[in-house]
């Protein structure tokens, strides 16, 4: 059996995205920025497109969504471009959370060394980020609350909703990286109140390399890519036709399906942990509750998350990890070490996330594969055996 379970590092194409992206890659191949009828076919679709998404999402104006590369891009947009105007006015202070996109860890930490200072909240061992908290924090030096609305290794879902009312109130602005959330939680940024919001098109079956960011009209924010006078002056380069007509096609497909796909989700991932939970000292990473209906996180005490993962691919299931063991690097994830878990437990973790495209029978082989590699490499752990021998 093969097994796709890392939805959350990217899922595969749809079939019915390709169809609606394929005259753009294709026959329509003219710029949008042309005068000629190719272009302007071409820049139509950008337009219907823009307009479907800021539906989708509850903007008030198609003019609030903007075309970028990805998540990655948007969330350097809306923090470095809110930031570099707000510095103007004395405002030199950003508030995160510890277990942010490193898309959002990394560009704090960049404006950290041009002088902000970074407050990095807490998310506790429930992996939810507490409203109060933001509220505590906030000072008149405030420029930008940066918040994620789903997280993407353990898929807690945060009260963004209560933190938007919290940073409107205040008069500060609120940003969220909802990469993960997007077509399966509902998201509405007039009602949650996000000033700025970054979605990317491959992680709900679109294609990679296309995402937006909303930003709120009135919202001031410099621009990151300079150059032509594409999205109105506000970010250059030809717009990636077949891209963005894909993203919207995606998300449309997404929220239209989200309720049924996410009750069948929620059922699988609860019967998944209850199984697996059954394992000697393993444990659920973050609220079982409050979490996105395909993610599973999970550590086993006394094994390494990556020779989990090697063993799980000899076994047809593609999967991930917590931790981000890179050549050499033995670090674990700095999202688990948020939750206040220790080094030694935060390296067994094992990540499963699932789409609409995986099926019960998967989760029974996934039952029944998981516990034997488990108790496998148990088998020969000096510290599986050093647990085992302190708890006789
Ligand atoms: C995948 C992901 C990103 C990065 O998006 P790209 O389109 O790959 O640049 C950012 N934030 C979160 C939470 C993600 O899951």
């Amino acid at each position: 059996m093969q097994i796709y379970a890392d939805n959350a590092a990217t899922t595969a194409l749809s079939p019915k995205v390709l169809e609606a992206m394929m005259p753009y890659l294709t026959e329509v191949y003219g710029n949008p920025s042309s005068l000629y009828r190719t272009g302007g076919i071409a820049k139509d679709a950008v337009e219907k497109a823009r307009e479907n998404i800021a539906n989708l999402i509850g903007a008030k104006s198609a003019s609030e969504i903007y075309f970028t590369s990805g998540g990655s891009e948007s969330d350097n947009w809306a923090i470095k471009g809110v930031c570099k105007i707000l510095k103007d006015k004395g405002k030199n202070h950003i508030i995160t959370s510890k277990f942010e996109h490193h898309a959002v860890l990394h560009v704090c930490e960049s404006l950290a060394k041009e002088g902000f200072e970074v407050t990095y909240l807490d998310v506790y061992s429930d992996g939810l980020v507490k409203p109060e908290d933001v509220k505590a924090a906030i000072k008149p030096e405030t420029a930008l609350v940066t918040i994620m609305y789903a997280n993407n290794e353990i898929g807690t879902v945060q009260p963004i909703a209560e933190i938007g009312k919290i940073c409107a109130e205040a008069g500060v602005l609120f940003h969220t990286d909802a990469v993960q959330a997007m077509g399966n939680v509902p998201v509405n940024v007039t009602d949650d109140n996000i000033d700025l919001m970054s979605l990317t098109a491959h992680k709900f079956h679109g294609p990679k390399g296309c995402g937006a960011l909303y930003v709120r009209k009135g919202v001031r924010i410099a621009n990151l890519i300079e150059g032509g006078a594409q999205e109105r002056n506000r970010r250059a380069g030809t717009e990636n036709v077949a891209g963005i007509v894909g993203l919207s096609k995606a998300l449309e497909l997404a929220v239209s399906t989200m309720d049924e796909r996410c009750e069948r989700l929620t059922k699988m991932r609860d019967r998944l942990i209850e199984g697996l939970l059954k394992i000697d000292r393993s444990r659920l990473n973050g609220s079982q509750e409050k979490r996105l209906p395909g993610n599973v996180n999970m550590c086993f005490e006394g094994i390494e998350g990556e020779s989990l993962l090697l063993r799980l691919d000899l076994a047809g299931v593609s999967a991930s990890s917590g931790s981000a063991c890179t050549s050499g690097s033995l670090d674990p994830s700095h999202v688990l070490l948020s939750l206040g878990l220790p080094h030694e437990i935060a390296h067994g973790s094992l990540r499963l996330s699932f789409s609409d495209d995986n099926t019960e029978e998967e989760i029974d082989y996934l039952l029944e594969k998981i516990p034997q590699i488990v108790e496998y490499l148990r088998s020969f752990s000096p510290l599986w055996d050093k647990i085992a021998n302190e708890n006789k």
